[in-house]
Parts: C-alpha cells; structure tokens; sequence
C-alpha cells in the first residue's frame, strides 16, 4: 500500500470526449488533474485531485520570471484486456529528481512522483482511449509560485499532473523525417542543462525548428555546444545511428544529453538482440564518411511521443544525405514494433518495465 491518500474532488461538468480518430497531440485535456504544493519549512503538502481548470498565479510568481521550472512526459496505454499500463514511470521520477536538484526545486520523492501519476490517470480512467496508437500521454508540471522578485530558489512550488489523450504518432504508418543539421544554434553546453528536462531548454530551440521548417525539414539535429562538431541529439528525442554492425548513440556522460527513457529501452533491447551498441562521442563528419561510403545503414530517433523515427534525410551544410533509400529500416520497424507491443502488453515484458493502475 502506498503512503499517498490523494482527496479526490470530481468536476461537475465533464467534458464530451474527442473523436479518437482525431485526437492529433497536445489538442484536448482531461477533466481533472493532480495538484500538490509545496511550502517552505512544510514540505510537499495537500496533494489532491481536482477539476482541471486555470490556475491562479502572483504575477511576481518566480517561473515567469525565471523560469523556475521541470517538467516530464510519459504515457498510459490501454491494453487489449481494457488493463491500464504506464511504461517505466519510475524513470520519470528519478529524472525529475536529477531536474529538480538542476534547477534548485525541493526533492520529488520518487513514490511521490509515481502515486500522483496513478491516481491522476485512475481520476480519467475513462479517458485512455483503446485505438491502436493513441494512448493518454501525461505531462508533470513543477514550477516555483512564489511572488518574490529576487533572484534565489522560490519557497513555494506547485506540481501538476495534466493529461491529454493522445492520437497515433503515425497516421498511415511510420514515416522517415527529414532533418537539418544545425549549425548555428546550440541546444546545450557542458555544466548547463541539457540533462535535465527544464521548461527553459525549449523554446531556445524554436528558432531552429522555424530554420528547418523552412527548408522543408520536419525537425533539427543538434550538434555540440562548444564547437557545432559533435551529434547530440534530434528535436526532442535521441538520435541512433547504425553503421556497420554498430549501432552509436551519443553517451550522456558530458551532461549535454537528454537520457531519454525511449533510449534506454532501446540500448537494451538492441543489447539483448546481439547488437554492438556504443555509446560514444562522434563527430557528424564520421557520419558523412560512413554515409558517403555506404555503411550509414540506418538513423532513427526515440522518444515518448513518436516511440521511433526513422530519419530519411539529412541536410548539412551544403550536403544533402539520404538515409537507406528514405526507407524505413529494418531495426527501426523491428524496435518501433517490440517497444509499441510492451508498451500496450502485447509482448513479453521481460524486462518488467510495464506498470499496471489499479482501478
Ligand atoms: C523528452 C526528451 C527526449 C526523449 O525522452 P523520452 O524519455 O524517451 O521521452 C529526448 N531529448 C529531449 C531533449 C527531450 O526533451
């Protein structure tokens, strides 16, 4: 039994459920949320589930003037069986703990973190759409209310857990993207904050996105901070790259990555099949010569929203690089199908990474 007893107040006004055939991303939010704050010298207190609605906030509140805050994604995904599983929430948790310590936020217990997710997808259970590839994708929110306009750590903080039924990433099957290789903008550098899921992180990239856009491109690859050299990461997922009997990904030990829980999950499965994974510092120069000498055989990219995406295309400079005939590849289908099975319980979980919500 857990130690977390949530109140739960149910709104008067349940909205109408959108057509599951439509849902697209981010469009529509539940009927309710979880809420918690937190207050110097009291803790985490009064966590409770309430009727979604605007919240009220000082206008001297400290994330809108600094930005004090964290946030994560993860998703429930309704099982064949109408079960409701979420996928290794308990890495949600220790990743907000690492943002949290990043950003100078009190520490979210990782129980916490993982009782507030249920019992904010037990209040709209009845909201996990069932259709293959939708799911409710759950967005945790922590930001620092207090109105003070010094610059130091709030006293007051408010945690949120909003949700939003989510439709399938790919509507007429999984499609290769094209990216722009960014060479202008950095994402992140080494002692800042590329680690850690931060608001602050993401809008400095929109101005790439609005560059790749323009030529065409569905997303950015980001290169190093220092010196636009090395690969980190694409948009807002991790990038993979097969070549050879390799398969590299950059290593996270610099701080500059985001450890994505999609990344994780892939290493090991790609470990488990027999694969030579190296997580490692490499160049986007070493991947052109691969590319150029044929043995770039597949990139994708992982993350909670889209699971798998394949990479058709590069743009670099002035070279333009097309990726294994802009066809999907073979481990990308292989490891977007086994993950999207575990993931709805229609595989073996042998790595014990579902979790069931007790209704
Ligand atoms: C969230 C995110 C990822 C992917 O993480 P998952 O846990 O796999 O969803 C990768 N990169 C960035 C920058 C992110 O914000």
């Amino acid at each position: 039994m857990s130690k977390y007893e949530f109140p739960v107040t149910r709104t008067a006004t349940p909205a109408a459920k959108p057509d599951p055939d439509n849902l697209g991303f981010g469009n529509y939010f539940t009927d309710h949320m979880f809420r918690i704050d937190y207050t110097e010298g009291k803790g985490w207190h009064d966590g409770r589930i309430i009727p979604y609605a605007p919240i009220e906030m000082d206008p001297a509140a400290a994330v809108l003037h600094y930005g004090q805050s964290v946030f994560e994604g993860l998703k429930a995904y309704r099982a064949k069986d109408g079960r409701i599983l979420l996928f290794r929430p308990d890495m949600n948790a220790k990743r907000t703990r690492n943002s949290n310590k990043r950003m100078s936020i009190p520490d979210i217990p990782e129980e916490l973190f993982v009782e507030a997710v249920k019992a904010a997808v037990r209040a709209d259970a009845d909201w996990v759409p069932a259709k293959e590839g939708t799911s409710l994708y759950l967005r945790p929110v922590i930001f620092g209310t207090e109105a003070f306009l010094g610059v130091r750590p709030a006293k007051q903080y408010t945690f949120l857990v909003i949700m939003s039924p989510s439709g399938s990433y790919y509507k007429g099957g999984m499609k290769p993207t094209k990216i722009f290789v960014e060479n202008e903008y950095a994402r992140s550098v080494q002692g800042g904050t590329g680690f850690a899921k931060i608001s602050g992180n993401y809008a400095p990239g929109l101005v790439s996105q609005e560059k790749a856009h323009a030529l065409g491109c569905d997303q950015v690859l980001w290169l190093d901070g220092a010196e636009r050299k090395y690969v980190e990461e694409i948009g807002t997922s991790n990038a993979f790259f097969v070549i050879d009997n390799e398969v590299w990904t950059a290593s996270l030990e610099l701080g500059t990555i985001l450890p994505g829980i999609t990344r994780d999950s892939a290493i090991t499965l790609l470990k488990d099949w027999g694969y030579d994974v190296k997580e490692k510092r490499f160049t986007f120069q070493e991947i052109y010569d691969a590319w150029e000498a044929g043995r770039l055989k597949e990139v994708f990219a992982t993350g909670t929203a889209a699971v798998i995406s394949p990479v058709g295309e590069f743009f670099w400079e002035d070279k333009h690089m097309v990726i294994h005939d802009g066809v999907i590849g073979e481990i990308s289908q292989k490891l977007f199908n086994t993950m999207s099975a575990i993931q709805r319980g229609d595989a073996e979980d042998k790595f014990g990474w579902t979790v069931e919500v007790e209704l």
